[in-house]
């Protein structure tokens, strides 16, 4: 039976009058998948319901902020409470230091933290941080990582073997993309190469759990030589943290590969849903943070009292004893359910996993590089997609995109999205 999206439908058009694309954010478009974006309406748990009245089982799950799920009693309190005083002060507030101390306490990955407003932000001001405090200028990224539309990290590699960045968007000056060097995840003498040749770098910036273009797990041996590399070099590391941070443990995938960067960039999970970012690391290198040091970041909105304690409920039942081995240990029997079912009918297929994350892979090996990934496998996960949104089930709307399973999924909430995903996948390979 075919789904109602009348309504859904109706208002997709009257927003294209309004906005570009219809949507604020592009990927939500449902380019790379086709047909209509489902209009939204209510979450609650595991599940969402769109405006025609039809129910998912969600594994989007705001693109990886709910890691507690949708309407989290735990943080609509704690919202609710901090709204009756008013939304913002423009001041220091005593919710700030709440947030900091759950977050720094213990936690040998950080010394120094500041809030900002978007993951985006946080990254642009990390970058500006590494340069003000090296007195460098250029960057080092990797094919396949995001970081935001932060300018100079919009950029790929430019043709043959030339690492100089061509920019990926318009209106990014070329002066700009050529100041970041993009090289292949999992290679590490090109880094070596990169940095004996050019004298003028300032960081390398790297999501230690790729999770933006599949999920391209790097081995922890390799993430601890480009530690290395980067002190021999005089270059900072910076970890963009903003999927991994409080998704694959309390304390990110530094705390999971026990690697300390120099500067660590948050956002998604530690806003509890709100609109939050972060960065933060070395106290050496955060004092040179305006008005303690030279380098200047602000915002009217930082730290915003709501949206922080969004955060400090969050992270108040992250922190809670086994909270991460629970949502690991359920994502596996997910994963290893379907693969069961996907092994002994001999598809090229492969579910690539860390903690709380997995991704749908159509191919049989394992997958580090963006380039290993087959664009010919993107049709077969639009099929899938469009089949299991019929059948209730959400994923994020693109074949590159992860999924999370949260706190609220239940046994029984896996065990029929395995139904529902083996029986779509039968018709996608079969
Ligand atoms: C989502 C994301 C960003 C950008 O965060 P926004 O809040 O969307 O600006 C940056 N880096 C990584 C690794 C992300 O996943």
């Amino acid at each position: 039976m075919k789904l109602k999206r009348k309504k859904s439908q109706k208002l997709f058009a009257e927003a294209k009058t309004m906005f570009p694309g219809g949507v604020h954010s592009p990927v939500r478009a449902f380019k790379s998948v086709g047909g209509t974006p489902l209009f939204i309406i209510k979450g609650e748990g595991a599940h969402i319901w769109d405006v025609d009245g039809n129910k998912y089982l969600d594994f989007c799950c705001s693109w990886g902020p709910l890691i507690l799920g949708h309407n989290n009693a735990s943080i609509r309190k704690s919202v609710t409470k901090t709204l009756q005083n008013g939304t913002s002060f423009g001041t220091p507030t005593p919710i700030g230091n709440e947030i900091g101390k759950l977050i720094l306490k213990g936690n040998k990955y950080l010394d120094k933290i500041r809030f900002v407003s978007s993951g985006t932000e946080a990254v642009m001001s990390a970058i500006r941080l590494a340069r003000g405090y090296t007195g460098k200028s250029k960057l080092i990224k990797f094919d396949g990582c995001y970081h935001g539309h932060v300018d100079s990290l919009l950029v790929k590699a430019g043709s043959g073997l030339a690492t100089f960045g061509v920019s990926t968007s318009a209106g990014i000056p070329d002066s700009l993309a050529k100041e970041t060097l993009v090289l292949p995840l999992n290679d590490l003498p090109a880094v070596e190469k990169t940095l004996k040749k050019h004298k003028d770098i300032a960081a390398v910036i790297i999501e230690p759990v790729p999770a933006n273009n599949g999920l391209l797990l790097q081995d922890k041996k390799y993430l601890k030589a480009l530690s290395k590399l980067c002190k021999q070099y005089g270059v900072l590391m910076i970890y963009d943290e903003v999927i991994s941070g409080f998704r694959v443990g309390l304390h990110g995938a530094a705390g999971y590969y026990g690697i300390k960067p120099d500067l660590i960039t948050y956002g998604k999970i530690i806003g509890g849903g709100m609109p939050v970012g972060a960065f933060g690391g070395k106290a050496k290198i955060m004092k040179h943070i305006a008005p303690e040091g030279n380098v200047y970041q602000a915002g009217t909105l930082s730290a915003n009292p709501i949206a922080l304690s969004a955060g400090v409920a969050m992270i108040k039942t992250l922190i809670k004893p086994g909270f991460y081995e629970k949502q690991e240990k359920k994502t596996k029997y997910f994963v290893h359910k379907i693969l069961k079912h996907t092994n002994k009918k001999g598809y090229t297929f492969n579910i690539q996993t860390i903690g709380s994350i997995f991704w749908l892979a159509f191919s049989d090996k394992r997958i580090q590089r963006s380039d290993e990934i087959a664009s010919e496998s993107m049709s077969k996960f639009n099929m899938l997609h469009s089949i299991l949104l019929e059948n209730g089930i959400y994923l994020g709307p693109s074949g590159y995109e992860v999924g999370f399973v949260s706190a609220a999924h239940s046994y029984k909430d896996l065990d029929k999205a395995v139904k529902i995903m083996t029986a779509a996948l039968d018709k996608v390979m079969g």
